[in-house]
């Protein structure tokens, strides 16, 4: 849940989800629906999806328990080498290395190190550097558990990574950096130079490309169009409202009426919408059409739902968006009227 997105906006998420879901074994049965709808508005869906596979894998192979070793915990769906080397050394005091963003600009500005973190050559250097590390601080002896009287493992792995992890987040920031504050400034080859800012090197980012979208409400006797996204690629099982590609923003609601098929009926803008995914910049053009009772859309897939079914549904983030103000239009229409009565 916290990748890419903050600790505040993940709390309500979090606390809703254990309120739901609070074992592996109601993770693993849980429908999909309801997981989307958990997770609506938090992107990367399929790391939720992965989650679930990762649930049911536990309960099938490893009889419902959390595995313990690096090698079962990366077996698991979604688990890269970074997230088991912190669930291993987090969870359970094992030597096991990481390297995350964060990481990434401590050891290397620790090192003075220039050139592309992600080149294999260097991120080869890095986890070769953090593994030294938390093996070094699997050594040192702690005198708070005795290793004979804990199933713990012995050393300062769990504190060494998540130190590391905390000091790129807190002290040793991107643009920032205290390192006034700091208490390895003293071994700190970046700071003796006077330019920590130089590393890690900037990496060049491909140019983002814009891309136009026209979506259209379709309101039919109260209840509204919408259509499920396949269970592959991106947004996969997502719900929305009918949408086409289009070359340009001015041509956005002309496509939205495409969408109506032959039926000459007038769209009124709803709202524009902004978002990136990946690479690419979207404008989302929403309308709104009302339609009459016998009106059949040319696309067969899809349901006709009034707006509290809707709010049951699992939406893409932009998608979320236009419902949002579709309601706020209404209301503000129901005012006036009001008013006016
Ligand atoms: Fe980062 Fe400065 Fe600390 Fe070096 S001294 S690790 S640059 S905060």
């Amino acid at each position: 849940m916290l990748q890419q997105t903050q600790v505040k906006t993940v709390v309500p998420y979090w606390s809703r989800w254990m309120r739901e879901l609070p074992s592996i074994a109601r993770l693993a049965q849980a429908g999909e629906d309801r997981l989307h709808k958990l997770w609506e508005g938090l992107g990367y869906y399929s790391r939720v999806r992965n989650l679930q596979k990762a649930a049911r894998m536990i309960m099938t192979v490893h009889n419902g328990q959390f595995p313990e070793t690096f090698d079962d915990v990366l077996a698991l769906p979604g688990i890269g080498r970074y997230t088991a080397g912190a669930i291993c050394s987090i969870a359970f005091n094992q030597p096991t290395p990481i390297l995350d963003g964060n990481v990434i600009r401590v050891l290397c500005r620790l090192q003075a190190i220039l050139g592309d973190p992600k080149s294999p050559r260097l991120n080869d250097r890095l986890w070769a550097t953090a593994a030294r590390l938390v093996l070094g601080a699997s050594r040192l002896e702690r005198a708070d558990i005795p290793p004979a009287a804990s199933s713990i493992q012995p050393g300062f792995c769990s504190r060494l990574n998540q130190s590391l992890m905390e000091l790129g987040a807190t002290v040793c920031t991107p643009r920032n950096p205290a390192c006034d504050l700091c208490p390895v400034s003293r071994w700190c080859a970046a700071f003796k130079r006077g330019n920590p800012l130089a590393y890690p090197s900037a990496r060049k980012r491909p140019a983002s490309l814009p891309r136009w979208f026209a979506a259209l409400v379709i309101e039919r006797a109260g209840q509204f169009r919408v259509r499920q996204r396949p269970g592959h690629g991106v947004n996969a099982g997502l719900w929305e409202f009918p949408n086409v590609e289009c070359p340009d923003l001015a041509s956005t609601d002309l496509s939205a009426a495409t969408l109506l098929g032959m039926t000459p009926i007038p769209v009124h803008p709803l709202a524009v919408i902004r978002h990136s995914i990946t690479r690419y910049r979207m404008t989302l053009a929403a309308f709104h059409a009302s339609v009459p009772p016998g009106f059949q859309p040319s696309e067969k897939a899809g349901a006709w739902l009034d707006l509290p079914a809707l709010h049951e549904l699992a939406f893409t983030a932009a998608h979320k968006k236009i419902l949002l103000a579709l309601e706020s239009k209404r209301t503000k229409t129901h005012r006036k009227s009001s008013s006016l009565g």
